[in-house]
């Protein structure tokens, strides 16, 4: 199953594209060019 991120809309292939939340668990809806540890990188 395919997940897509809820961010930037790519599809989530893998574990390695995945973010990650502040506790260090996986994010299951944003990939980790939008979204890493709790935060997403746009807000910077
Ligand atoms: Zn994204």
């Amino acid at each position: 199953m395919i997940k897509y991120c809820q961010s930037c809309g790519m599809p989530i292939v893998s574990r390695m594209s995945l973010s990650f939340n502040k506790d260090g668990s996986y994010n299951y809806d944003f990939c980790k060019s939008c979204y890493k540890f709790g935060k997403f990188k746009s807000e910077t």
